[in-house]
């Protein structure tokens, strides 16, 4: 797949930003983004053009999800609680894309806080599908996948706590990669679970992704999380041994998903491969740690808009308690809501060993399990999401439904591996698949080279 990246530099920066807001001005029936950066995108491009700023993303335009901290306009996360939100600061993601020429144009729309698959828990709207606008975007970084899949720039900054980069890109047929736990600095970006929150790019190609990544990687001093730069692409992934993840291949999978994902193994096995079925019994039981360990940290995360710091105050409040109940009451969205009551519950006094100490647990036998495979297959394959892109409305009133649709995804943010979703054909009505890979921690760079085995060969 060729570069789409490249082929904006060595043109005017003020021409790559112009059309891509025309672009965007263009596609907003489908509601990808919530805000454009006009001024502050044209003033760098101004800089750009101009020589004073140089690097390797010069002049290309991008979009961010909505809880990245940018100039520019406002961060909202999506959600009422942030609506007149104007940022003091940028996130490190973007000065580091800033500081290399790239240039934001806009802001994407997500689920408020990004918390849901889909996008529809915008507290501003739902985002439609690229291929099929009756469609959900997928979630949370739903706004990101559109804009690329569209071709409104050539790639956007999701965020990934559970899938919301993977899930979002198999949805609109575009590459969405979650880096290794720490590969990516988070300051700046609007927390909801801190001990899986990853950053990442969605593309129209590897290749893309691996540039991208190059320039948002490494040690950051004001996020002790990351780790020290370590990401180098590698032209190919050695031959080696992969591992089908026999418990996602169940009949709870729709057909065409499954049948994509044998045809993606055929397809390394013809490239000098071997696979074969791998069982990680603990697999089974991720969705049920992780509905309890992110809800937990996300009631924590969230505790802070309290309408005296920033962020929506109530005006109906008499008295400090009832403005901390009237401004959460009003500023969050209905899974906010279910998810601070969840994580609250499992922290609390009579039922934090029962819940969220055993789902620790759980999740470090989980972690032991995907080292041990680690030691003897390169990667694991297996889909990203059970199904294409669903309908509008088809699991809103569900809130268990549409968690079952995690499921997939989920492992590799307990753990903390990168895992990729690699746009791979489609189902009979023309709706996009993705192929997920995993590998072991820090070995992004084999994961990407071995996702180019499969690119463009559904
Ligand atoms: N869909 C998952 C959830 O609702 C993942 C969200 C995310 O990765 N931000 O939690």
């Amino acid at each position: 797949m060729t570069s789409r990246i490249l082929s904006y530099l060595n043109r005017s920066a003020k021409e790559n930003v112009q059309q891509a807001i025309l672009k965007a001005k263009q596609a907003e029936s489908y509601h990808a983004l919530l805000s454009l950066t006009e001024e502050r995108a044209l003033e760098q491009a101004t800089k750009v053009d101009a020589g004073e700023i140089t690097g390797r993303l010069a002049g290309v335009p991008f979009v961010a999800k909505d809880n990245i901290l940018t100039f520019g306009g406002k961060t909202t996360a999506a959600s009422k609680m942030l609506e007149d939100f104007t940022s003091p600061l940028q996130a490190t993601v973007i000065e580091k894309l800033e500081a290399e020429g790239a240039i934001c144009i806009g802001k994407a729309n997500l689920d408020a806080f990004a918390h849901g698959g889909s996008t529809e828990n915008s507290a501003f709207g739902p985002t439609k599908n690229a291929k099929d606008p009756m469609r959900v975007a997928g979630g949370s970084s739903g706004g990101s996948a559109v804009a690329v899949a569209l071709d409104i720039v050539p790639f956007a900054l999701g965020t990934d706590t559970g899938g919301s980069i993977r899930q979002p890109a198999s949805f609109n047929g575009v590459v969405g990669f979650k880096p290794t736990y720490g590969m990516v600095s988070r300051y700046g970006v609007v927390a909801m679970g801190s001990s899986t929150d990853v950053i990442g790019p969605i593309t129209n190609s590897i290749a893309d992704s691996e540039l991208v990544l190059e320039v948002i990687q490494g040690a950051d001093p004001k996020d002790m999380t990351t780790l020290p730069s370590y990401f180098k692409p590698i032209s190919s992934a050695k031959p080696g041994k992969i591992g089908l993840i026999k418990e996602h291949m169940s009949d709870n999978i729709d057909p065409s998903v499954l049948a994509q994902t044998r045809i993606a193994v055929e397809q390394l096995e013809k490239a000098g491969y071997s696979v074969e079925e791998v069982s990680l019994p603990m697999i089974e039981h991720a969705l049920a740690m992780y509905y309890i360990i992110v809800p937990a940290e996300v009631s924590s995360n969230l505790a802070r808009y309290d309408g005296v710091r920033y962020g929506h105050r109530s005006d109906n409040a008499q008295d400090l308690a009832a403005l901390y109940g009237m401004t959460r009451s009003e500023g969050f969205e209905d899974e906010n809501k279910r998810r601070i009551m969840i994580g609250a519950y499992v922290l609390s006094s009579g039922f934090f060993d029962a819940y969220y100490l055993q789902a620790q647990k759980a999740r470090t036998l989980l972690i032991d399990q995907f080292r041990t495979v680690f030691e003897k297959y390169d990667a694991l394959i297996g889909p990203v999401s059970p199904t294409p892109a669903f309908r509008l409305n088809e699991n809103t009133k569900d809130p268990i439904k549409m968690y079952l649709t995690d499921t997939l995804t989920v492992p590799a943010n307990l753990v903390g591996c990168p895992a990729i979703s690699i746009p791979f054909g489609s189902t009979p009505e023309g709706l996009p698949i993705g192929v997920q890979l995993m590998t072991w921690r820090e070995q992004d760079a084999k994961l990407l080279a071995l996702a180019r085995e499969l690119e463009g060969k559904a």
